[in-house]
């Protein structure tokens, strides 16, 4: 078993979490015309790179979303981090 930092709830259980995607990919445009390939593509086609990896990912048990850092050869976590916006304090320019 391993632990996975949720942003939220601290290190839990591996299997509390469920992979969601790569951070920065992008949705094709379904309102025109998209190939069979091209949706293939997004939904199929990943990086697969190899050491310090970013991924989406979330936590079942809070349902947050949230990017962890982690090495896809030793599977050692990096770090995690919200996929929350902050809102700047009130008075702030
Ligand atoms: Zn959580």
């Amino acid at each position: 078993m391993q632990l996975f930092p949720c942003p939220f709830c601290g290190p839990r259980n591996e299997r509390e979490f469920h992979y969601v995607a790569e951070p920065g990919k992008t949705r094709p445009d379904t309102t025109g015309d998209i190939t069979a390939e091209d949706w293939a593509a997004y939904l199929y086609d990943t990086k697969n790179e190899k050491g310090p990896v970013r991924e989406v990912w979330m936590h079942l048990t809070c349902r947050e979303l949230f990017v962890m850092e982690r090495d896809s050869v030793t599977m050692d976590v990096l770090g995690s981090k919200t996929l929350r916006r902050t809102l700047p304090a009130e008075g702030a320019a």
